[in-house]
């Protein structure tokens, strides 16, 4: 049986890629710091490691009796990259390539990277495709390019496996034998959770009501958590040795943010209070994949749309 690396497994995609792994008949082992992730999302079927990737020997130690590693560990937040750029650099690229050098020692060549849509920046095509101009307007999305622009190197240097996800904007929860596994980050930044968290006393902050959109609201395209772990378990299989390849991950349609707070109003049966603010810092005004080529080359398509992901996190969150 293959065993599988999940670095970040205890992390709302990661933990649920774990469960999703082990339903599909993987071995797992998770490699997390629990800086931001919840021992308790972990699947108690899967051999935890508590360390950091910034940390040779955890690395070495939890890459026992792998074949493959998918790598989500690593900072996520746009708003906070903007603040600690240095921080970005650190755990995402140096991170990530301690990661490369002790699966380079152990012999493990196979990877899936969580690398995301920000790597493009202000794109300026209507979709954007595999082939659009990298070009990150932030840290957060400069670190998962320098980590793209490694894998391409180590893939040919070393004839590692590799494939980066370009995730777009990920949302939805997964139903398990032990309850919800779910977005649950302390502070919430995400769009989706924070329109159900939102009272009449803390409104939902709608960041910017001027953007050159249809509604002046910012179009994102937003993918669920399990069809997106699908596409990676399809990644997985279809890594080919000495190639490394970037596919984007996303549903192929855009929606607003008024149009997500629509979806949610009719999910949960009530009005989301919101409020309109400034933009925030780094945000572009359109982002929404082409996802051809995750059709064609993972044979995968998702099956989940917009309302599939509200109502998800509407009930796990109640
Ligand atoms: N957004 C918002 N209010 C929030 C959180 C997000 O208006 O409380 C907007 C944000 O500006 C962006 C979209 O919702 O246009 C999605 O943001 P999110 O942080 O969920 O994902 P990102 O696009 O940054 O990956």
């Amino acid at each position: 049986m293959t065993r599988v690396l999940v670095t970040g497994g205890a992390g709302y995609i990661g933990s649920i890629a774990v469960s999703m792994l082990l339903d599909s008949g993987y071995e797992v082992t998770v490699l997390d710091d629990l800086s931001t992730g919840h021992k308790s999302a972990i699947d108690s079927r899967a051999t935890f490691v508590e360390g950091s990737i910034l940390d040779s020997a955890s690395i070495a130690q939890s890459l026992q009796g792998c074949e493959a590693v998918i790598h989500f560990a690593g900072k996520s937040l746009v708003g906070e990259s903007v603040e600690k750029p240095q921080l970005y650099m650190q755990v995402n690229v140096e991170g990530s390539t301690n990661l490369l050098n002790e699966m380079k020692s152990a012999g493990v060549k196979k990877i899936v990277f969580s690398s995301s849509a920000a790597t493009y920046g202000e794109p300026t095509e209507s979709t954007v495709s595999e082939e659009s101009a990298a070009n990150p307007s932030n840290p957060y999305g400069a670190s998962k390019l320098k980590v793209d622009e490694l894998l391409a190197e180590r893939s040919a240097s070393d004839g590692v496996a590799a494939i980066s996800l370009r995730y777009f904007n990920v949302a939805g929860a997964l139903k398990t034998s032990s309850g919800w596994l779910r977005e649950r980050h302390d502070p919430e930044t995400h769009l989706i959770p924070n329109i159900f968290k939102a009272t009449q006393e803390f409104p939902l902050k709608v960041f910017g009501t001027d953007w050159p959109t249809p509604d002046k609201t910012c179009v994102r395209d937003y993918i669920h958590v399990v069809d997106l772990i699908n596409a990676h378990i399809s990644a997985l299989k279809s890594v080919q040795p000495a190639h490394h390849q970037i596919i984007n991950l996303g549903s192929g349609d855009g929606y607003s943010v008024r149009q997500v707070i629509e979806a949610a109003a009719r999910a949960s049966g009530r009005e989301i209070p919101s409020i309109d603010v400034e933009r925030r810092a780094g945000d572009p005004a359109v982002l929404v994949a082409s996802i051809e080529k995750a059709k064609k080359v993972l044979r995968w398509s998702p099956m989940r749309d917009l309302n599939a992901m509200v109502e998800d996190v509407f009930n796990s969150a109640n």
